[in-house]
């Protein structure tokens, strides 16, 4: 199964990934993970996309498609994958969909955790990331027990980038660029919406339900 998670910042996209990944087996690809992961390496493109992430904006095109170009032709993305926070413009999702094309491959689905922005101040505020796996807690609703990660036990963080002053600008940014590709998908008949406002575990059920027939 191939398929792209949408939503906005905070939907929840990563917190069902993780679960989507175990109970479909295929890979949970976050390119924001893949960013934060270069930009604890110090990596040219980590220090590339910080400037960008710092002041909540998109990281250009050109470096986030060729990544996710690079990411696809590995070897575990052969049985399919889940693409969580790429596509995030309509000229990444053009370029994905040709990527497919020209290997006679297509999604699945793109799936739309679709949760009001009045959820999502408080949600990404509370937001508690686990920097080695990047798991995601939340402070009320989904707390990690001592601060620990309960993955893999290391100390959980909040992101500098879900501060109060940068969360407007990325729902600015996501209502700018990234919302038309909820009619991008719409027009090729690979919508499918979960309301996204609901506890973790009932999310989750809804997603399993719309996925059912993709079981492979
Ligand atoms: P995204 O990857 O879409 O930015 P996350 O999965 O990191 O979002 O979720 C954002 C925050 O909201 C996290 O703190 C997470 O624990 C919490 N969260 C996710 N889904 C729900 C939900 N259904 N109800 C309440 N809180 C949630
Ligand atoms: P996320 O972890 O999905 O919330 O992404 C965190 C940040 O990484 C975003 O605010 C962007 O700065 C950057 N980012 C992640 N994915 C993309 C993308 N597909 N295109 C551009 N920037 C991205």
């Amino acid at each position: 199964m191939k398929m792209v998670l949408l939503g906005p910042p905070g939907a929840g996209k990563g917190t069902q990934a993780k679960s989507i990944s175990n109970r479909y087996s295929i890979p949970h690809i976050s390119t924001g993970d893949i960013f934060r992961g270069n930009i604890s390496q110090n990596t040219p493109l980590g220090i590339e996309a910080k400037m960008y992430m710092d002041k909540g904006q998109l990281v250009p095109d050109k470096v986030t498609i060729n990544m996710v170009k690079d990411r696809l032709q590995q070897e575990d993305c052969k049985k399919g994958y889940l693409l969580d926070g790429f596509p995030r413009t309509v000229s990444q999702a053009e370029s994905l969909h040709k990527f497919l094309h020209l290997r006679e491959e297509s999604l699945d689905t793109a799936l739309l955790i679709e949760v009001p922005r009045d959820f999502i101040r408080e949600r990404m505020t509370g937001r508690r990331v686990c920097p080695s796996c990047g798991a995601s807690y939340h402070m009320k609703f989904n707390p990690a027990l001592d601060g620990k990660c309960e993955l893999c036990g290391s100390d959980v963080v909040q992101r500098k980038d879900d501060a109060e002053e940068t969360v407007k600008e990325r729902l600015d940014v996501y209502e700018r660029q990234t919302q038309p590709l909820i009619d991008f998908y719409k027009n090729k008949d690979l919508l499918s919406v979960v309301d996204g406002t609901k506890a973790i575990n009932e999310v989750f059920e809804g997603i399993c339900s719309i996925l059912g027939s993709h079981k492979n």
